[in-house]
C-alpha cells in the first residue's frame, strides 16, 4: 500500500547524516532534535504547543488524562475509525458513545453528535478519517454550546487544511481543544519507527500534557499526577524534522494519485470515488472507494493475483468489536457505518506511485468490474 523504501532513497543523504549525528552525540532520549522538531511542527501546524510522544494511541490517551476526565464520563466518538480512537476511552474507564458517520465523507455526523449528548458527556473525538477533515465548524459550535472538549484524532490527516465559512482556514489538529497525531511509518508524515504528537493552543493544558507524558512529573522526582512514560526518541525526531520539510510535497503526490483514480473511475455505476468536501483539503492518507454490487472478497483475490494490494479499513466497526462487549454497543444502530463497512475498499496511495502503476491498477479493476 506504500513504498517507503523508494521514498527513503530520495532523502537518504540527509536522513543518514541526521541519524548518524544523533548516534554520535548519544543523546538518544530528549536530544535537541526533539525540541527542534516540536518547534517546526508547531509552526507548520499553526499551534502554540507540540508535545511529542511515543505514538498516536498514547497521544489520545494522554490528551484524555490531561483533560481530567473521570470514570463514567461519556466521550462521543465515531465507530467507523481505527480501534485506537475508541480503545483509549475505555482503557481510562470512560464510556465510549459511538455515533454514526456521514456516508459521503466517512466522518462523524454532527447531527448524530447532537443527539448523543447527555449530562455526562465531556468530550467529542472527531477523526479526520482517510485524510479529510470532519465538519469542525459544526462540531466546535456544538461543543462550545455544551462546554465539551474536542480532541481531534489527526493521525490520518496531518497537513490537511480546514476552511471555515468566514473564509479563514486552519490546519487540522489546531482547531479543537487538543489535536493528536501519529508518525507510524505509513502515515503521511511517517517516522522510521513509532512516534506521535499532541498539539494545543492552551498553555496551561500544554503544561499538564507534558507532565502526564512524563510520569506526572512537575520537577525532577516530584510527581504531582498519575502519568505515563511516552517519549518520541531523538532518532525519530531527527528523521521527522527532515521529512516535515517534504510533507507538502508528499501531500501533493498523494493528491495527484487520487486525481488519477478519480478520473479513471468517474461515473462508473458500481464505484463511488471519494467525496471531497468544500471545507477540507483532502490529504489522501487512504484512497477509499465505495463499491456497489461487487463481491469485495473476490475483487481483492483477483487484485492480489495481479500483485495489486488493497485493504479494507476497517472490516469491523468499533462498536461491534468484542472488546466493547460489556458496553452492549453492538446493538447501537449505526446504518451509515454498517453500510460503509460492507462496501469500502482502499487502493494503494503513496508518494512514489507512477503513471504506469496507476494505469495498471485502474485498468485491472475496470477489467474485472466491467
Ligand atoms: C494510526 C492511527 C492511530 C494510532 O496511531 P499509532 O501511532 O499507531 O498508535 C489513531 N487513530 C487513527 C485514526 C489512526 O489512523
Amino acid at each position: 500500500m506504500v513504498d517507503l523504501k523508494q521514498q527513503y532513497q530520495k532523502i537518504k543523504t540527509e536522513v543518514d547524516a541526521a541519524v548518524l549525528k544523533v548516534i554520535e552525540s548519544a543523546g538518544f532520549i530528549n536530544g535537541p532534535e526533539v525540541t527542534q522538531f516540536a518547534d517546526a511542527l508547531a509552526k507548520y501546524n499553526g499551534v502554540q504547543h507540540v508535545i511529542p510522544c511515543a505514538n498516536g494511541t498514547d497521544a489520545l490517551q494522554i490528551a484524555m488524562m490531561a483533560l481530567g476526565l473521570e470514570p463514567g464520563d461519556e466521550v462521543i466518538t465515531p465507530s467507523f475509525t481505527y480501534i485506537a480512537t475508541t480503545e483509549v476511552i475505555a482503557l481510562l474507564k470512560l464510556k465510549p458513545v459511538f455515533v454514526d458517520v456521514d456516508p459521503k465523507t466517512f466522518n462523524i455526523d454532527p447531527e448524530a453528535i447532537q443527539k448523543a449528548i447527555t449530562p455526562r458527556t465531556k468530550a467529542i473525538v472527531p477523526v479526520h478519517l482517510y485524510g479529510q477533515a470532519a465538519n469542525m465548524e459544526e462540531i466546535i459550535n456544538i461543543a462550545s454550546a455544551k462546554n465539551l472538549f474536542v480532541i481531534e484524532d489527526n493521525a490520518q490527516a496531518i497537513g490537511s487544511d480546514y476552511y471555515f465559512s468566514n473564509g479563514t482556514s486552519k490546519k487540522t489538529g489546531s482547531i479543537g481543544t487538543i489535536g493528536c497525531t501519529s508518525f507510524f511509518p505509513s502515515k503521511n508524515l511517517g517516522a522510521y519507527g513509532d512516534g506521535g504528537a499532541i498539539t494545543t493552543n492552551d498553555s496551561a493544558l500544554a503544561t499538564k500534557l507534558r507532565m502526564v507524558a512524563n510520569h506526572g512529573q512537575s520537577k525532577r522526582y516530584y510527581h504531582d499526577v498519575i502519568g505515563c512514560n511516552s517519549r518520541l526518541d531523538t532518532i525519530q525526531a531527527a528523521i521527522l524534522r527532515i521529512k516535515l520539510n517534504y510533507l507538502d510535497q508528499y501531500i501533493d503526490a498523494r493528491r495527484s494519485v487520487a486525481d488519477y483514480y478519480d478520473a479513471a473511475f468517474a461515473s462508473h455505476p458500481k464505484i463511488t470515488t471519494p467525496y471531497r468536501s468544500a471545507f477540507s483539503k483532502h490529504v489522501f492518507h487512504q484512497y477509499t472507494l465505495i463499491l456497489e454490487g461487487i463481491n469485495r472478497v473476490e475483487l481483492q483475490t483477483y487484485l492480489a493475483g495481479h500483485d495489486i494490494p488493497s485493504m479494507i479499513y476497517y472490516p469491523v466497526p468499533a462498536h461491534k468489536q468484542k472488546m466493547f462487549e460489556s458496553f452492549g454497543s453492538s446493538e447501537t444502530d449505526l446504518p451509515a457505518t454498517d453500510f460503509l463497512t460492507e462496501r469500502v475498499i482502499s487502493l494503494p496511495v503513496h508518494t512514489e506511485m507512477d503513471e504506469e502503476q496507476l494505469n495498471f491498477i485502474t485498468s485491472k479493476i475496470l477489467e474485472y468490474i466491467n
